[in-house]
């Protein structure tokens, strides 16, 4: 095949095109084999985006929320008939498992079929009605009502690789549902599923048109094209966050902006806890797991474990027992628990995140010890899980503010409940801290201490221990999100998404127009 084969195309203004120049190679992170190119250079963005936010914007905001929740819906049933061909490219550009490759897939189509019901509910409304009327003075003829309506904009979602299914429709399954069109550009080392996937969805006629772009290959010119009305959500680096944020469509148009960025999640173990007890247990497991879905290449894993001084050799022993059985490489081996990272270039920069780490922290479990399944270690991607651990952990500074994008975590003891609080905080601001204990009076205390600096707080004890979600498994229905160092965004828990896809504005009338406008809506039940 020459590479003007592999170059897949865009779809950008209603029509697929492919772009100028060989593209960027993607690559087999296990084999090391190249397999699909990327290329935007010379593509009309302008255009593009015009097309989107006229002809798309225009479709959308004709249906009602019923008919968008539909929509989804039938994107949903599109996605489930191709889910063997999903899995496939995953596993060759991702390198992860059948079960991994899951949790992007399947969590994708999860979360469209939850929107899709939740618009259902909202009727044929074509508008939201926030709150009740309020009068504006004594004579209660004069009244003012907030509501919201899509903004007629685009959203443009620029997405990191670790979840190339997921990281689409969680956005997307909201905005479409708002009635706001989607442009997505997923980073370019995992972009073929996403692709794919618009492509599918594209070819089988659900959308109108302009509802869905795809753009693959470098994000130059994307943030030029975007204008007042416009929304972007962006998921990836801190770096590339402070890019987007000083950029003129945000700092001068005000393009509202979502950022999703790193984070240095935390597990908590109870200081009562013994080494018998159910929440240590509870503990322990989630941390393996944590370290090995999806290699530690997720936004929510653990990546600093927080125990009692007392527990701290029971708790090194008993996780790094159970790293020493995760066996690593091919994912297409089913011996194989834990595949490959994305790329080369990932696993280069978790091994010099590990050598940064390593100046404050001992190594309790060491990854290069896992020999590799079926997989050259000269070629494939694939790194053992480590933990670190350190007994100072107020001193450390490196552990708290570098986030290791791969099978990482680092354990460390406290003395007191407001000592390991004040460290977690450290973390300036994450997505996720879990909870472990069996005392509901505990994980009252500690959730709600824990609320303000944490978009989530995970709290586990033994009656729930069959039942919940997992530390690091987003669900629609809770917010996705975390204050400072996390990027300081909100997504998805449940209708709250939709903030973001309207603008709210005050209508002040009299009370019979005003009476007519909530007759014409749907009440927003948060
Ligand atoms: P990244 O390098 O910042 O890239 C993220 C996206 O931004 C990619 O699509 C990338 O395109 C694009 N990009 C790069 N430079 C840009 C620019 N100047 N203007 C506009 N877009 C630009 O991040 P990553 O390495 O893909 O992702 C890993 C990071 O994402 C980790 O830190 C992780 O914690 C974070 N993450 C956070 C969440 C969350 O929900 N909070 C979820 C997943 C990951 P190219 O790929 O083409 O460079």
């Amino acid at each position: 095949m020459t590479s003007s084969t592999l170059l897949l195309p865009n779809y950008v203004a209603g029509r697929w095109q492919t772009a100028q120049g060989s593209g960027t190679p993607l690559f087999d992170p296990v084999l090391g084999t190249e397999l699909v190119r990327v290329s935007s250079a010379g593509l009309d963005l302008n255009e593009g985006f015009t097309f989107a936010r006229e002809q798309g914007g225009r479709a959308l905001r004709a249906m009602t929320y019923r008919e968008r929740a539909v929509m989804l819906g039938a994107i949903s049933k599109v996605l489930q008939t191709h889910r063997d061909a999903y899995y496939d490219i995953a596993t060759a550009n991702s390198g992860t498992t059948r079960k991994d490759s899951g949790v992007d897939i399947d969590g994708a189509i999860f979360t469209l079929g939850f929107y899709a019901k939740q618009g259902d509910a909202l009727g044929d409304a074509r508008v939201l009605i926030d709150g009740e009327p309020t009068r504006m003075a004594k004579d209660p003829t004069f009244q003012s009502q907030h509501v919201m309506v899509p903004t007629r904009g685009v959203a443009l979602f620029i997405n990191a690789f670790n979840f190339p299914s997921w990281g689409l429709w969680e956005k997307a399954a909201p905005a479409l549902l708002s009635g706001v069109p989607v442009i997505v550009k997923p980073a370019t080392a995992t972009a073929w599923l996403t692709q794919r996937m618009v492509q599918d969805v594209i070819d089988a006629g659900v959308l109108p048109p302009g509802a869905l772009s795809v753009v693959c290959g470098s994000s130059a010119g994307l943030m030029d094209a975007l204008q007042p009305f416009d929304v972007v959500s962006f998921t990836g680096s801190a770096e590339t966050a402070a890019v987007i944020r000083s950029h003129p469509a945000v700092s001068q148009r005000s393009v509202r902006v979502n950022i999703e960025a790193d984070s240095l999640n935390s597990a908590l173990l109870d200081p009562a806890a013994t080494v018998e007890s159910e929440a240590f247990k509870l503990l322990v497991g989630e941390v393996v797991r944590e370290m090995t879905v999806k290699s530690g290449q997720k936004c929510t894993a653990i990546r600093r474990i927080f125990v009692p001084a007392h527990l701290y050799d029971a708790a090194a022993q008993a996780i790094s027992a159970k790293l020493a059985g995760v066996s690593v490489g091919n994912p297409r081996n089913e011996s194989v628990r834990m595949g490959s990272l994305v790329s080369g270039e990932q696993l280069a920069a978790v091994r010099a995140g590990l050598a940064q780490l390593r100046a404050e922290a001992d190594v309790l479990h060491d990854g290069a010890t896992h020999a590799l399944v079926d997989a050259d270690p000269a070629i494939a991607a694939c790194v053992g899980p480590t933990l670190l651990g350190t007994r100072r952990p107020a001193e450390a500074r490196v552990l708290h503010a570098v986030e290791v994008f791969g099978p990482v975590s680092t354990l460390m003891p406290y003395d007191t409940l407001e000592d390991a609080l004040s460290l977690i905080r450290r973390g300036e601001g994450s997505l996720v801290s879990s909870l472990y204990s069996e005392d509901p009076g505990f994980m009252a205390n500690a959730a709600l201490e824990l609320a303000s600096s944490h978009g989530r707080v995970h709290a586990i004890s033994p009656d729930v221990a069959a039942l919940h979600s997992g530390h690091g498994n987003v669900m629609p229905m809770s917010l996705h999100g975390g204050p400072g160092r996390a990027g300081g965004g909100e997504e998805l828990g449940g209708m709250r998404a939709l903030n973001f896809y309207h603008r709210r504005s005050a209508i002040q009338a009299s009370t019979a127009a005003l009476e007519q406008i909530v007759a014409s809506g749907q009440r927003l039940v948060l």
